[in-house]
């Protein structure tokens, strides 16, 4: 945005030219530099690069031009019309990781040591919560897994243990589309000092910008509406604190080794400029969607943010713009999910989430294929639920689709 003459005051525009630099060969957009290694004039160049004095690329792993504009579009997005404490534009820095996994993983090991607790919702992306139940606790660091949208409990969990440094959430949540209240969570985790992280992935920064309401990190799967297509694994790492993103937080990054790669960079920048109209588009698709199933005979229930049924339908108009593309839908059990499923015709059988066309998958006998049946329905995950991201077809061969698979 440096290179522009006046402020951008529209989402949109700041997500097609923010994060550009100008090219030395004037192509118009910035190419795949593939390119592990980058060259020194001198040795005492390549010693002001190290010690961070002289502005370059050293090597890939720790960042490459084609990766920056990615992540400086995805800090211009989180922080457009956002301000700090002090009431200035924020300011935020964003790594670009291998997948939204690898992001995680430097989040929670960057700020996290042995003997801290995270705070967290019963409702996570299942690669999340494996790798807080299965992996952290071997080092040291454990989950309290509570229902965040009960401020009370929230309170309760906090005031008695000590040892909680972080509250970590995602919302909206899988796969019955819940959503925690980010302004009084956020407020209550700094009462007691905590570390709020949040996981924006489902909503997009153009729906919801979490650091509004002063959460320290926002952490986004790529993979999904950011890039949009399908095309690419990535993730990306947000952080307000710049001081300890360049230092702390970079450091681990590079250790650790979950570095994006450039190819994959450009597909994001080229996804990412059309959010907002992909957006805007996979919601009022959505809405119909969602009214339309509610009203149809052979659906039980839809969990969809805009629908007044929803019990977080409040919370979402608080904190979204727009309810989102994701929702889920109840039919009586698995054969007849399994049948819905088995007839789609324009809409495609796959889990993930994000995609130009509409996405359906059944976590009965997919995604929580693992998960025995009664923990499963405690999360309102029964044998009759059909999960479904909905694409930017136009609405009506969405609802033709449906409307014969249901038949
Ligand atoms: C997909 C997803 C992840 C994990 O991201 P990957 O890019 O698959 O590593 C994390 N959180 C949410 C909400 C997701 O949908």
């Amino acid at each position: 945005m440096a290179s522009k003459k006046f402020p951008l005051s529209g989402f949109g525009s700041v997500a097609i030219h923010s994060g550009h630099t100008p090219d030395g060969n004037y192509a118009h957009l910035t190419p795949i530099y593939a390119s592990s290694t980058y060259l020194f004039d001198n040795a005492d160049q390549g010693m002001q690069r190290f010690k961070g004095e002289e502005k370059g690329y050293i090597y890939s792993r720790w960042g490459n031009p084609t990766m920056t504009e990615a992540e400086e579009k995805i800090s211009a997005l989180e922080g457009f019309g956002v301000a700090a404490e002090n009431t200035e534009p924020i300011k935020l820095k964003t790594i670009l990781h291998a997948s939204g996994m690898a992001a995680l993983s430097t989040l929670l090991l960057g700020t996290l040591k042995s003997g801290d607790k995270i705070l967290t919702h019963f409702s996570l992306y299942g690669g999340s919560q494996e790798l807080m139940e299965n992996i952290l606790p071997g080092l040291g660091i454990e989950a309290i897994i509570i229902d965040l949208r009960d401020l009370n409990a929230a309170e309760a969990a906090i005031k008695k243990d000590t040892t909680i440094k972080m509250v970590y959430l995602e919302t909206p949540a899988n796969p019955t589309i819940q959503c925690v209240d980010l302004e009084a969570l956020t407020r209550l985790a700094k009462v007691h000092n905590l570390i709020v992280a949040v996981d924006n992935t489902f909503a997009t920064p153009y729906l919801q910008q979490p650091f509004k309401y002063g959460v320290d990190y926002v952490f986004h799967s790529t993979t999904k509406f950011l890039n949009g297509h399908g095309t690419a694994i990535g993730g990306a790492l947000v952080g307000k604190d710049i001081e300890h993103m360049e230092h702390r937080i970079t450091k681990v990054h590079r250790l650790l080794g979950g570095n994006a790669n450039p190819f994959d960079a450009f597909l994001l920048v080229q996804g990412m400029k059309t959010l907002e109209v992909r957006m805007d588009r996979h919601c009022s698709n959505a809405l119909k969607v969602a009214t339309f199933l509610s009203n149809h005979v052979s659906v039980k229930k839809v969990n969809y943010l805009g629908l007044d049924s929803h019990p977080d339908h409040l919370t979402s108009l608080k904190q979204m713009k727009h309810p989102g593309a994701m929702l889920s839908f109840e039919l009586k059990g698995m054969q007849a999910a399994k049948d819905c499923i088995d007839n789609l015709q324009m809409c495609v059988r796959a889990v993930s989430l994000g995609t130009c066309d509409t996405l359906l998958s059944h976590p009965a006998s997919m995604t929580h294929f693992g998960v025995p049946k009664e923990k499963r329905e405690k999360y309102g995950i029964t044998d009759g639920l059909i999960r479904m991201s909905v694409g930017i077809e136009n609405v009506e061969d969405i609802l033709n689709d449906l409307d014969q698979a249901l038949r």
